[in-house]
C-alpha cells in the first residue's frame, strides 16, 4: 500500500541565530527563530512523513512547550521519526521538498541539503529532491521576513503495518 503525506512549515528570520536548512548551516546574516533549531525544511519533511503514516504532526510528537526540545537539532527529530516508521514496517519511497526564501540563494547548497536529508532518511539521494524558489518580492517571504518550506513524502507500508 502506497501512502502520501504533505508538510508545510514557516519560520521568522531573527538576527543572531544560525540559518539551518535540512541540517546544513548556511552562511547568512540572520537565522530562523524557533524553540528548536528552527530548521523549517526538516520540519516540513517530518510533517510529510507523519502525514503519510497517519501519525499526526510534529507538534504532537515534539511539543515546543517541552524544554527537552529547546534548541534541538531537528535532524535528530527526523531520525527519530524515520526509526518509528521503520518499526512500523513503512519504507520511505521518496521525499520532495521546496524551500520558499528570498535570500540567500539556495542554488549552491541544494546538493548538500539533499545529501543531509537523504542520510537522515536512510534512503538514497536520488529518492530525495530539494527545490528552491522565491516569493518574487511578495508577502512575508518576499519581504525577507521569513522562510516557508513544503514537502511531500511517499511511503510504502509493509504487510505488518496497520493502515
Ligand atoms: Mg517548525
Amino acid at each position: 500500500m502506497i501512502r502520501t503525506g504533505i508538510g508545510l512549515d514557516t519560520h521568522r528570520f531573527e538576527a543572531g541565530r544560525p540559518l539551518i536548512l535540512g541540517g546544513v548551516r548556511i552562511e547568512h546574516d540572520r537565522g530562523l527563530a524557533g524553540h528548536s533549531d528552527a530548521d523549517v525544511l526538516t520540519h516540513a519533511v517530518i510533517d510529510a512523513l507523519l502525514g503519510a503514516a497517519g501519525e499526526g504532526d510534529i507538534g504532537e510528537h515534539f511539543p515546543d512547550s517541552d524544554p527537552r526540545y529547546a534548541g534541538v537539532d531537528s535532524i535528530e527529530l527526523l531520525r527519530t521519526v524515520v526509526a518509528r516508521l521503520a518499526e512500523r514496517g513503512a519504507q520511505i519511497v521518496n521525499v520532495d521538498a521546496t524551500v520558499i526564501m528570498e535570500r540567500p540563494k539556495l542554488g549552491a547548497h541544494k546538493r548538500a541539503l539533499r545529501a543531509s536529508l537523504a542520510s537522515a532518511l536512510r534512503i538514497g539521494e536520488p529518492a530525495v529532491n530539494v527545490k528552491a524558489t522565491t516569493g518574487e518580492g511578495m508577502g512575508f517571504v518576499g519581504r525577507g521576513e521569513g522562510v516557508a518550506a513544503l514537502a511531500v513524502a511517499t511511503l510504502e507500508m509493509g504487510s505488518g503495518a496497520h493502515a
